[in-house]
């Protein structure tokens, strides 16, 4: 194997980056076609197209030449450069910082490839074994609660390759280094044996479990995730960190999942192993789960690199500590999410069920149907903030407002901003159209004053000498009153101080609390 002089980060990260779709349209005119795209071969001359593009592999090939290949493969072709080249090329293109190795690093570059490939090889024998011991008596209890408890086919237990781990402590131990000789450093950098506290000898990682490969895009095992059969903690214990596996760059099922999610162009990310297999046992296959952490931007990344539209379903336990999970699964793509460059929609299932749960008792049919109606992020947002809040007690409704400004601030896209504002300021507005207007203008002098140039539509002499849109009740007299002389402190620095004395001089206060919140 020839080694570049390229860090593996730095091509790992060009590959990442690298869209096949993007690389190729730019030399060839693509067209929708089958399941991606099609066009005229550049390798060899021909008038009807067989060229084609895949997105959800990543891939190319020619049906007329047999070329083909990944993005990097194509511009080494098409230019006849060298693989570094390329990649150098395109890391300047989709900003990767780049890496280089010296002589020595190349040897040990070798040597953990060599490693790597050492460590798919074992993982996927271990793999075999657990599946193998799930069919034996030893593994009766596992292939019991599959079917029973989680309805689970024969089909479905082989197709994510479903396995028991023996109870007592050295059975994989055994296989692996007596039986088929490999070394123990080899097993354990695997993640699969541990060392005795004592120092003497080993232990298997899994023991009494039911045992879930988790597969790389390629569908290559490179970790396990154990759920216990019995009381015993943790209840899911994943692989260890390892050379191939990393839990925040992982997600279950995605190897699985690329295809749908591509021809649906749309992602699910739910929480746990069983709802992702679940889901794809009855049909909906565009699903992936996290392992049990908050989504990672590397992530979404990936799921959305199938997603023409960027679309992202979010679909975690409804009940009270799965809302507060949503939030904190959203991370990092929060900010994706206000910038508009995911669409990302949360999905809360009925009476706080999972997934596999709600399968229990409805059709897929039905989840499907919950799935298109979920509300985009910021509508569930916004739900949470109200809900279970009463805005007709000032302090509810200081604490909505501030929570629905912190919420509109940090959204980038005007027109999105804009719509939202509107939205919010009906809430804010309890159902009186004559106030929603004025909550509207209240939201955006809060969010963007700098922004607002308007001028007011809401002149309250105006209005109501014309006695038209409002009528003249000391209430909303005094929010006019206030909102004008507000405005006049937001806009005008320099009356900020003059403002402010007469307040005080007068001894007065703002009578709403949002506008007290402000001044
Ligand atoms: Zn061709």
């Amino acid at each position: 194997m020839q080694i570049p002089r390229l860090h593996p980060d730095t091509v790992e990260q060009v590959k990442q980056r690298a869209d096949i779709y993007d690389v190729v349209s730019e030399h060839v005119v693509l067209r929708k076609g089958g399941k991606g795209f099609v066009g005229l071969c550049p390798f060899h001359s021909e008038k009807t197209p067989s060229f084609s593009v895949s997105q959800a592999k990543q891939m190319y090939y020619c049906f007329g030449c047999g070329a083909g290949g990944d993005a990097i493969k194509f511009l080494m072709e098409l230019g006849k450069h060298s693989f570094s080249e390329v990649v150098l090329d395109l890391a300047r293109r989709y900003q990767v910082s780049v890496k280089t190795l010296e002589p020595e690093q190349r040897q040990e570059l070798q040597r953990q490839l060599t490693l790597r490939e050492q460590l798919y090889e074992i993982l996927a024998i271990a793999s075999q074994f657990y599946q193998h011991a799930l069919r034996q008596p030893l593994g009766q209890i596992a292939l019991d609660y599959l079917k029973s408890q989680r309805r689970l086919s024969d089909e479905t237990i082989g197709q994510f390759g479903l396995g028991y781990a023996p109870a007592s402590w050295e059975t994989l131990y055994r296989y692996l280094v007596e039986q088929k000789r490999y070394s123990v450093q080899l097993v354990q950098q695997a993640g699969l044996i541990r060392q005795r506290q004592s120092g003497d000898g080993y232990y298997d990682y899994f023991r009494d479990r039911l045992i879930v490969p988790i597969c790389d895009l390629q569908g290559r095992v490179i970790g396990f995730g154990g759920r216990t059969l019995t009381d015993e903690q943790p209840k899911y214990l994943n692989s260890p960190e390892t050379e191939l596996f990393s839990k925040g760059k992982t997600l279950f099922a995605l190897d699985k999942a690329k295809t749908a999610i591509s021809q649906l162009d749309s992602a699910v990310v739910v929480e746990g192993y069983f709802d992702a297999i679940a889901l794809h046992a009855a049909g909906i296959t565009n699903v992936a789960a996290s392992l049990g952490t908050a989504l990672s931007l590397e992530q979404v990344r990936q799921l959305l690199r199938y997603s023409e539209s960027k679309q992202l379903i979010i679909n975690f336990d409804a009940d009270a500590a799965g809302k507060q999970a949503s939030i904190r699964a959203i991370g990092e793509i929060a900010d994706l999410a206000y910038r508009g460059e995911v669409q990302l929609k949360i999905l809360g299932l009925p009476d706080g069920k999972d997934a596999d749960e709600y399968l229990h008792t409805y059709t897929a049919e039905q989840y499907r149907n919950l799935l298109a109606s979920a509300p985009l992020w910021l509508d569930w947002q916004i739900d949470q903030i109200t809900t279970g809040r009463d805005l007709k007690q000032s302090t509810g409704f200081q604490q909505v407002a501030q929570e629905l400004v912190k919420l509109l601030k940090k959204i980038d896209n005007s027109d999105t901003r804009n719509y939202y504002v509107s939205r919010c300021a009906e809430i804010l507005s309890l159902g009186d159209a004559r106030l929603v207007a004025l909550r509207a203008e209240n939201l955006l002098a809060q969010i963007a004053p700098h922004h607002q140039r308007k001028p007011t539509p809401l002149n309250t002499k105006k209005q109501n000498s014309q006695g038209k849109s409002f009528p003249a009740t000391e209430r909303s007299l005094l929010e006019h009153a206030e909102a004008l002389l507000l405005r006049i402190y937001l806009h005008y620095p320099e009356y900020r101080q003059a403002v402010s004395n007469a307040l005080e001089e007068r001894g007065l206060q703002f009578s709403l609390s949002h506008h007290r919140f402000l001044c």
